[in-house]
């Protein structure tokens, strides 16, 4: 140690030391950064940062190494071999490249390590063929112990330096560390180095002017060197600000609505998040305007996708204009839009509602479409409606999803009485759909029967619903909630299938009656959905029989008569269900020969002490005998509504007193009654009680 200091400060020059010592650590800050760009680069622009790392680490460490020998004071004639000089600082290049890249192409902190030693040796070798390219007119004699020093000193810190830059323990200090150990590396390598050279001159060399000819050169070095180190700056510069505008750019693309220019659902979660931090911050109200257009599906179907797309387009514009700057809109998908509007009170908000409304209101004139659409508008305003994005965000739609309902003409405000119902049927809607998925439904039969014999002739099934915490769901309230959030087509599917499926497993051929929904009769496939399922579980057509209401029927009379039409024409019977509740249009039973009519509980339940009740019952049973339309009274819970039901000459019945639904495995195998007048006394009862009815 005392031998490389008492060589630095005895043999060279201390300016030229200087100015080695600026050399290096200047052009170590840049090959640092250089080598984080590489770090941050992939593939092909990887391996370019690689290079130019090592061109610049290589003639860093040359021109340190030129210059301070440009210092050192030989005491002799010296001349430098050019080939040589010039191939060592292609050693120091190629080495430092490869060194750099093993460091970075294993990933790990020993490929660091490995890495940053080659490096060292690099300089390591730069140096002695530099030496061995430094002609001394003398007899040199080499200190072996410092000549193994060197190399292990230069391998050791930088590897080291490279273990720094490439692990993440220090943080902020990463680089600065890292520089210092690598300038250590080289000027310790380079200086133990030169202690190890012992120089006996054969004629002292004391020529003034060729020190300063070694000046002006050392000067000249340093000064291309520092130009070189400038040039690499600047392409790193240049590499950042290009990768930080891609990446903005990209950024932007990401969080944009390529058909609206919008921001899209991820860039508006973003933006609900920090405007809400910042509305905390301040005190302000922020009102979340959800907006759903009202007949957008309509336009897609009937004028095409271009005109729908247009139509959003020229929508997202019209909503963009009526907004302050500092408001933003965003596009969710579909057409579905949302609106973010800082306000201090709700009062305030009517002016940017009044004009959003009128803008999707106003007639719009596009090429396939003329026309106005109209919108439903929910609004929930922060902090009133609720605390967090994602409140904000269901209320804002509980609101919309009302004003849709009731189809307001005027923007809906979020109210917690009344749209916590609502929240209630979306959050059924949710479990139902859960249900459905992992097969949590139940089908149950409920036996039909003929009145004067007590047999049975079919089964009606009807759908159980045990939720894991509300326990058994009225189907009177799931039926809704399913068909509400579209998922009465799929629970109609699974349970055609599955009564089907049982039906088969019957021990007899009764008739299995299945409800069906207006979804279901509305929406194309239940001719194909009936023929599958038949060919499927082999159920003989005529063994299935679908029971619709007039309801159902009525939403799309014409298309719906026709589908059923085309069903009857498999050989499956057709009932109308609940008759004398819905429409009870003569009408339809004009238009269409149904198999059976199924009258509705309400008369069944009224017999006894309604005159009115039996004078309906009365008709129906008339009009059905005219039609040739046999009839089935629902609900029947007593011995004297049967009896009365007997004595009018109804032929067919339904209801707990006949048997309640009890599930496929409690199906009872009795088809008759034993005994009593006109062939019926004993009801016919499940030998087990009924589950939740
Ligand atoms: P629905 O088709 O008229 O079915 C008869 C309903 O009356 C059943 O109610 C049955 O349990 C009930 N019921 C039968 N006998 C009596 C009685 O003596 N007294 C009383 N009070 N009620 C009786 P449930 O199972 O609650 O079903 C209600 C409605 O839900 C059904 O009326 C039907 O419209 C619908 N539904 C049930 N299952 C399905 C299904 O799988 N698909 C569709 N689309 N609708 C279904
Ligand atoms: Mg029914
Ligand atoms: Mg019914």
């Amino acid at each position: 140690m005392l031998a490389v200091a008492r060589c630095i400060a005895t043999e060279h020059d201390a300016s030229m030391i200087a100015l080695a010592v600026l050399v290096c650590s200047l052009g170590i800050v840049v090959v640092t950064q250089m080598f984080e760009q590489a770090r941050a680069s992939r593939a092909m622009a990887r391996t370019c940062w690689i290079v130019l790392t090592g061109v610049a680490a290589g003639a860093t460490i040359w021109c340190t190494h030129f210059v301070s020998m440009m210092g050192y004071a030989a005491n002799a004639a010296v001349r430098i071999d050019p080939l040589l000089t010039v191939f060592s600082l292609m050693i120091a290049v190629a080495g430092t490249s490869l060194g750099l890249w093993v460091a970075l192409a294993g990933a790990t902190l020993r490929s660091a390590a490995i890495g940053g030693a080659l490096v060292g040796a690099a300089a390591a070798a730069m140096h002695f063929l530099g030496m061995a390219g430094y002609h001394i007119d003398g007899l040199v004699h080499w200190r072996l112990e410092y000549v193994a020093t060197a190399p292990l000193l230069s391998m050791a810190l930088a590897g080291a330096a490279l273990v720094v830059l490439c692990g993440e323990r220090l943080g902020r200090a990463r680089v600065p560390v890292a520089a210092g150990l690598l300038v250590a590396g080289i000027l310790s390598m380079h200086f133990t180095a030169m202690t190890a050279m012992q120089v006996a001159s054969f004629a002292p060399d004391e020529s003034s002017a060729s020190s300063d000819d070694r000046h002006a050169l050392g000067l000249a070095t340093a000064l291309v060197g520092v130009l070189a180190m400038a040039a690499s700056i600047a392409a790193a510069l240049v590499d950042r600000r290009t990768r930080a505008e891609a990446f903005r750019h990209l950024r932007r693309l990401a969080m944009t609505d390529a058909l609206t220019g919008l921001t899209n659902r991820s860039g508006f979660d973003e933006a609900l998040k920090s405007r809400l931090a910042a509305a905390e911050r301040a005190g302000t109200k922020l009102a979340l305007i959800a907006i759903d257009l009202d007949r957008f599906k309509e336009v897609n179907d009937l004028y095409g996708h271009k005109a729908g797309d247009d139509l959003l387009a020229t929508l997202a514009r019209r909503m963009s204009e009526q907004l302050r700057a500092e408001d933003l809109i965003a596009r969710l998908g579909g057409d579905e839009f949302v609106a973010l509007v800082e306000c201090r009170s709700r009062e305030e908000l009517l002016v940017p509602l009044g004009r959003l409304d009128a803008a999707l209101t106003a007639e719009v004139n596009l090429e396939g479409f003329a026309g106005s659409v109209g919108a439903s508008i929910g609004v929930a305003v922060y902090p009133d409606d609720a605390p967090t994005a994602e409140m904000l965000s269901t209320n804002a739609d509980l609101a919309m999803y009302r004003a849709k309902r009731e189809g307001a003409s005027e923007p809906c405000f979020y109210d917690a009485g009344i749209d916590e119902v609502a929240r209630r049927r979306i959050e059924l809607a949710h479990d139902l759909r859960m249900a459905v998925q992992s097969g949590k439904l139940e089908l149950h039969y409920q036996p039909q029967s003929r009145v004067r014999t007590g047999e049975v002739i079919g089964y009606e099934a009807l759908l159980r619903w045990k939720h894991p915490t509300l326990g058994a769901v009225p189907p009177s309230v799931f039926i809704p909630v399913a068909e509400e959030h579209g998922l009465m087509v799929t629970l109609g599917e699974w349970v055609l299938r599955q009564a089907c499926a049982d039906a088969t497993k019957w021990p007899r051929a009764w008739k299995l009656s299945v409800n069906v929904s207006s979804q279901q009769l509305n929406k194309p496939g239940l001719l194909e959905l009936c023929e599958r399922v038949l060919r499927e579980t082999r159920l003989p057509a005529h063994r299935l029989e679908l029971e619709l209401t007039e309801t159902a029927i009525m939403e799309n009379r014409e298309r719906g008569l026709e589908v059923l039409r085309q069903i009857q024409g498999l050989g499956v019977s057709v009932a109308l269900d609940d008759f004398g509740t819905g429409y009870s249009s003569l009408e339809i039973m004009r238009r269409f020969r149904f198999d059976k009519i199924k009258l509705d509980r309400f008369f069944a339940s009224e017999l006894g002490d309604s005159t009115q009740a039996l004078a309906i019952v009365r008709a129906v049973l008339e009009l059905g005998r005219s039609m040739s339309i046999p009839v089935l009274a629902e609900g029947i819970e007593t011995r004297k509504q049967l009896d009365i039901l007997i004595r009018e000459g109804c032929e067919e019945a339904q209801g707990f007193l006949l048997g309640r639904p009890v599930p496929l495995q409690s199906l009872v195998v009795e088809d008759t009654v034993r005994s009593g007048p006109r062939g019926y006394s004993m009801p016919h009862c499940p030998s087990q009680p009924a589950a939740a009815q």
